[in-house]
Parts: C-alpha cells; sequence; structure tokens
C-alpha cells in the first residue's frame, strides 16, 4: 500500500518555550523521533507533506479568534519549523511539500486529497501537534475519505494530556487506525 506522511503543525508557535500556542515539553520531546520518521520516509521516497497552520493578523472573521491567542501569523517566526526540522525541511525541500492550512484539518481548504489521490496514496501516516486537535481533524477527515491512517504515538503530543490519551483510544478505537 503506497503511503504517505504528514507532520501536522511542528512549528516554533505550537512547541517551542515561547511560542505563541505551545504544546510545551511533551511537543519538544517530539523533535527526535519526528526528525528521524521524516528521514526514514525520505530514504523510502514516500510522499511527505507539512500542513502548517497560516493566520492573517487582525482576521476577526476566523473562528480561532474568538478561541485563541493570535499563532502562526503569516510572516512571523513562529510559522517556522521547530529545531532540527526545520534545518531537515531546509536540506530536503524539493522532496517535501509544505502546505499552509487555515483550519484544524490539513483537508480543509487544501490541495491535500488531491496529490494523495494523483499518487495512489492509500495511507497516511500522522505525527506533530496537537493529537486532540489539528491531528484529530486532519485524521477524521481522512477517515471519511477512506484513507488508511496510522498515527505514531511517540510522535504525536498535546497541553492535555487527558485530550492526547482520548484522541489516542479515538484513532485506534473508532477510526480504526494503526498505534505505532
Ligand atoms: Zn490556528
Amino acid at each position: 500500500m503506497k503511503k504517505a506522511l504528514l507532520v501536522v503543525d511542528y512549528t516554533v508557535d505550537f512547541v517551542a518555550d515561547d511560542g505563541k500556542l505551545t504544546c510545551g515539553k511533551p511537543g519538544q520531546d517530539l523533535e527526535e523521533k519526528i526528525v528521524s520518521l521524516t528521514e526514514k520516509f525520505l530514504g523510502d521516497d514516500d510522499f511527505i507533506v507539512f500542513p502548517v497552520d497560516l493566520h492573517e493578523q487582525d482576521d476577526q472573521l476566523h473562528p480561532e479568534s474568538r478561541l485563541f491567542p493570535p499563532h502562526n501569523i503569516r510572516g512571523t517566526e513562529g510559522r517556522n519549523l521547530y529545531g532540527k526540522l526545520q534545518d531537515l525541511y531546509d536540506a530536503h525541500a524539493a522532496d517535501i511539500v509544505w502546505m499552509d492550512k487555515s483550519r484544524y484539518s490539513a483537508f480543509a481548504g487544501t490541495r491535500l486529497e488531491i496529490l494523495l489521490r494523483e499518487r495512489g496514496i492509500e495511507e497516511i501516516h500522522l505525527a506533530g501537534v496537537c493529537t486532540d486537535i489539528c491531528i484529530l481533524h486532519t485524521a477524521v477527515d481522512a477517515y471519511n475519505k477512506g484513507f488508511s491512517l496510522v498515527i505514531h504515538q511517540d510522535a504525536v503530543a498535546s497541553f492535555d494530556p487527558d485530550g492526547h490519551a482520548w484522541a489516542l483510544r479515538h484513532f485506534a478505537n473508532t477510526l480504526g487506525a494503526g498505534i505505532l
């Protein structure tokens, strides 16, 4: 089965201590795992996408404006990838698709599904943050579109430990995901 890796929202704003909407240490602890996972998919010549949240300054029409402080604003350092993942991306930008997204799901308003279908990809591997927000919404969309799912549990994290644990159970028990 052809597979793709999606590393979701592993950016400074979502991971670093001074990030605008950070997961903090649980997010930072994923750095090595996400880098090695991305290297493995690069080595296997598999399709890799980095879906990255993109917001505009003072966008009052965006629903997240009422829910969260401003984050991942266009042109800010908060949208850089966290730590060594930025270095890896810089070295392999030709082999990784950077995909701006404006909602939790990487499928919402993006060309992700078209790119996956063009390549005959049936299995989506998920890593990144937050387990119970953007990973969850991306996983639900993938399930509804008929993709198989694999969640790398050492490569996802949340600021909310209860939400993280619940989402992992949901992936396995309700979405039929493989948990690695
Ligand atoms: Zn956002």
